[in-house]
């Protein structure tokens, strides 16, 4: 099975790649020995991904380990706000604190008529020649007004996708999956891969 080295601490993200790519020897960060803080200075999913990906690539090519590497940026944009969190979701209010990025969202959308959101999603796949392909996924919806449900990742429990005519957090993982900006990313990657 061809290794893929996944440029990802997140548990949540972690499992949901190895549930959708399922042909692949999914690899961490953490099991090549790479600790390192990636700073995400793009100012577009795209460029955060390849950011995140180049970072891994040439860590990689110091220890002579010749694997594929696979980085994803994803957020959550919000019409009424312009686009925002974007790229800014991990840290809208607070770093890495879900709670309070959620808290941040409802605040701001106190007054807003307009609720309608999408989840973004890039993946950048680099292979050890340094070959790039590129995959995209997006996933429209509304912002409810209460959290509902009981997954804690990220504004899961505040997206209503149009699709499931569902929350987020309320689905399953599959349920999730099957329309999710992550699972449509990684198709159109797939596609672009052979
Ligand atoms: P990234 O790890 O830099 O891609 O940050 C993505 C951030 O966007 C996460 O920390 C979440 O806040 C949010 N996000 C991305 N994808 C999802 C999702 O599928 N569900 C809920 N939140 C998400």
């Amino acid at each position: 099975m061809e290794k893929i080295v996944l440029a990802s601490n997140n548990e949540h993200k972690i499992k949901e790649f190895k549930e959708i790519l399922k042909n692949f020897e999914i690899i961490t960060m953490k099991e090549v020995g790479f600790y390192d803080d990636i700073v995400e200075d793009g100012t577009t999913f795209e460029e955060n991904s390849e950011i995140k990906a180049d970072a891994i690539l040439k860590f990689l090519k110091s220890k002579n380990l010749n694997y594929m590497v696979m980085a994803d940026d994803s957020g959550l944009c919000v019409n009424a706000l312009n686009g925002a969190p974007g790229v800014y979701s991990a840290r809208y209010a607070n770093a890495h604190n879900d709670q309070a990025n959620r808290n941040k969202l409802l605040e701001n959308l106190k007054n807003a008529k307009d609720r309608s959101a999408y989840f973004m999603c890039v993946i950048t796949l680099k292979k050890p020649d340094e070959t790039k392909i590129v995959g995209k996924g997006k996933v429209d919806g509304i912002i409810l007004e209460k959290e509902t449900g009981n997954t804690s990742f990220g504004y899961d429990c505040l997206f209503y996708s149009n699709e499931l005519k569902k929350c987020f957090g309320l689905c399953t993982d599959k349920e999730k999956n099957s329309v999710s900006h992550r699972g449509r990313a990684i198709q159109d990657l797939l596609s672009k891969l052979n």
